[in-house]
């Protein structure tokens, strides 16, 4: 198979944006993020959507979902256009896997699993490019030189829902939704666990020789 379709799993601060980062430019697929595209629309006027806020800016500083209509709109055009793709921060509920399943096959779905303590440490010292969007943090993965991105020398900045009242609401969100998400694709064929916890490079063998096994 050429051009893979995976989805990437796991709670906020598990790491998927670190390891699809790695998976696309390693496998040639593109990678679809509904968090990246979000935060790149926040101010977009959802109003006509029936919604509780006018734009998504409201539910991503608390923490909360944004409504499924959105994002769904979003999933779906990125994947007409994506040949292989690895899909990662959707779905985040069972409505929202209902309606990936009309969209798309997978492949193989990878879950990243990581405890609640060292994810709080990971999204609280995050530091992201606010150009080309790649992930640092202050002591687990420090960019050459301090606030400044390695990939592209722009700026490093603390994300405004990286903070611990927000983080906090985020982890309970995942358990509440989430988590039930990831039971559902325990029976897919193409499912594979993976020790979210090992460093980055360890978490990235088990990724790349789980994807070279299911395609
Ligand atoms: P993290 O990497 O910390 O898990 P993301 O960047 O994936 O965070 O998402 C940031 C915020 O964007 C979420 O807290 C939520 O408000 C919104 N968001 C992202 N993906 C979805 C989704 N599939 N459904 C609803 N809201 C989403
Ligand atoms: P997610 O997209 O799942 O929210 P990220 O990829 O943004 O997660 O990672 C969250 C934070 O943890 C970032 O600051 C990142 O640099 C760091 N991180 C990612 N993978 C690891 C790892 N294996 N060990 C320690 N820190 C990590
Ligand atoms: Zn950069």
């Amino acid at each position: 198979m050429s051009s893979p379709h995976i989805l990437i799993l796991g709670p906020p601060g598990a790491g998927k944006g670190t390891q699809s980062s790695r998976i696309a430019e390693s496998f040639g697929v593109e990678h679809v993020t509904t968090g990246d595209a979000l935060r790149a629309n926040k101010d977009m006027d959802i109003s006509d959507m029936d919604t509780e806020y006018d734009t998504p800016r409201a539910y991503m500083e608390a923490g909360d979902l944004v409504p499924d209509a959105v994002v769904n709109a979003i999933v779906e055009e990125a994947l007409t256009s994506a040949d292989g793709f690895v899909l990662d921060g959707y779905p985040r509920n069972m409505d929202q896997a209902d309606e990936l399943e009309d969209m798309t096959d997978l492949d193989v779905i990878l879950s990243l699993s990581v405890g609640r303590e060292e994810l709080v440490d990971r999204l609280t010292g995050r530091r992201v490019c606010d150009d080309c969007g790649a992930n640092f943090h202050v002591e687990f993965d420090q960019p050459e030189e301090a606030g400044v991105c390695d990939e592209c020398g722009g700026e490093l900045i603390q994300r405004d829902d990286d903070n611990e009242e927000s983080v906090t609401n985020r982890l309970d969100v995942f358990d509440e939704n989430t988590a039930p998400v990831i039971d559902h694709y325990r029976d897919h064929a193409g499912f594979v666990e993976i020790d979210g916890e090992q460093s980055p490079d360890g978490v990235w063998a088990d990724i790349e020789a789980a994807i070279d096994e299911q395609v």
